[in-house]
């Protein structure tokens, strides 16, 4: 067993670097943590679609590079310990795509993939409601058949980006029958986010900043041709797509700037004549960060192996986000405790360390362990399907 990465992904790994050194000396784009979802660039997005880095890891068959899951992994890594702006492109690459590789009709593929390999269009995810997060069975979004069309009606909620997304990915609910087994009654559909009756409403996160949103649906018209894969089969597709959602680098690397921002105060900053990084609790703790941060890492590149190995994962997604969210929320607890309280000022403060960007990253941290399935419904998962301990 060789335990290293290839040549080629060696190489591949410069070449990423390279392009980000580029882009940064092009001083047009806005690097930050949490760039993957919230910061949208057509622009980023087309310079990497030039090298067919959108669409990487999917078959050549349908536009894409045909690289293996790990070159994904290596590349997304090095984008995001920068905070690279993928936002415009990210959820249509990692889960549409996919999505519509594996279930869509030969029409849908036609129709969508070149535009997002293009960088043509951006996307967002119309999954959860008010009444249905965890539980997404619960969904009441309906959509009724009127011969050539559905007729939507509902609410969608948590939308990141739907105030700026050219098409909604949405489970609905298509079966009516009462006496349905609850999990065959959705489905999963296309909607053009500028159909008559969308109304999509902001919501200010803990930062102020509006990033997702509500989303209403009223007798939103939508082609039959739109329904993705199979009638009524949507949640188990949905199923497999969260866990493309789940199971990437992403999760271990939303506030990496926080890191560096910690290695460097523990080495600059000093207590009773020495530097914070020569106190014994303090590298004892920063110690078990770094092991639980090349833990997380380590088993992100086992999962995208499995994923080239043709293997399914799916527990293992669920350990994969629960372990990498919990760095990342460690991480940021363990740097507040460190820096206490000017960590928190926002940048314009006087006082603000790092231009404020850690207590920026506190802030956005909150939500890394439930978007996406909290850990608490992912450790249920681990227990039933990983270990087989389903509930009677
Ligand atoms: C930053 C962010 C971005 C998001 N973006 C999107 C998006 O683009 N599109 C979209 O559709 N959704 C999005 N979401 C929604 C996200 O998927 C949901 O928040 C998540 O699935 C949890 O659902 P909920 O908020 O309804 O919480 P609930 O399901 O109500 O859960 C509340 C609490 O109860 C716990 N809980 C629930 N059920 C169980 C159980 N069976 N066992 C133990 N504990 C349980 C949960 O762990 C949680 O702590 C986003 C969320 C966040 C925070």
């Amino acid at each position: 067993m060789e335990f290293n990465f290839s040549k080629e992904q060696l190489s591949f790994r410069e070449e990423v670097k390279a392009f980000i050194k580029e882009a940064k000396e092009q001083n047009t784009y806005t690097f930050m943590d949490n760039g993957f979802c919230e910061v949208l660039s057509q622009e980023f997005s087309k310079k990497m679609s030039k090298k067919k880095w959108i669409g990487l890891s999917w078959p050549k068959e349908f536009g894409g590079k045909g690289k293996g899951y790990i070159d994904k992994v290596i590349m997304i890594e090095e984008m995001l310990k920068v905070g690279a702006p993928l936002g415009y492109h990210y959820v249509a690459d990692r889960q549409v795509g996919p999505g519509l590789i594996h279930f869509g009709s030969e029409y849908l593929r036609n129709k969508f993939l070149p535009p997002i390999l293009n960088a043509e269009n951006t996307w967002c995810l119309l999954f959860s409601e008010p009444g249905a997060g965890s539980d997404m069975a619960n969904c009441k979004t309906n959509a009724i058949d009127k011969g050539d069309h559905f007729l939507v009606n509902g609410q969608k909620v948590w939308n990141t980006n739907a105030h700026v997304s050219d098409y909604g990915w949405a489970l609905v609910k298509t079966n009516h029958d009462p006496k349905t087994y609850k999990y065959n009654a959705f489905s999963e559909m296309i909607i053009d986010m500028k159909s008559p009756g969308i109304t999509v409403r902001p919501i200010y996160n803990t930062l102020g900043i509006h990033s997702f949103n509500e989303v209403f649906l009223d007798d939103v018209k939508v082609p039959k041709e739109n329904i993705v894969g199979k009638m009524d089969n949507g949640f188990r597709q949905i199923m497999t797509n969260l866990d493309y959602e789940r199971s990437g680098i992403d999760r271990l690397l939303q506030n990496a700037s926080v890191h560096i921002a910690l290695m460097d105060y523990i080495k600059t900053t000093e207590q009773n004549g020495q530097p914070l990084s020569k106190d014994p609790l303090i590298r004892d703790q920063i110690a078990q960060l770094e092991i639980e941060y090349e833990v997380g890492r380590l088993y992100v590149y086992y999962v995208s192996y499995l994923l080239d190995s043709g293997k399914i994962p799916s527990s293992e997604t669920a350990v994969g986000k629960t372990f990498c969210t919990t760095y990342e929320s460690k991480l940021v607890d363990m740097t507040m405790s460190i820096m206490g309280m000017p960590g928190l000022l926002r940048n314009g403060s006087p006082e603000a360390l790092y231009d404020g960007s850690v207590g920026q990253s506190y802030l956005w941290s909150v939500p890394y362990t439930v978007q996406a399935g909290s850990v608490e419904v992912l450790k249920n998962i681990i227990a039933q399907r990983g270990l087989k301990m389903a509930l009677k």
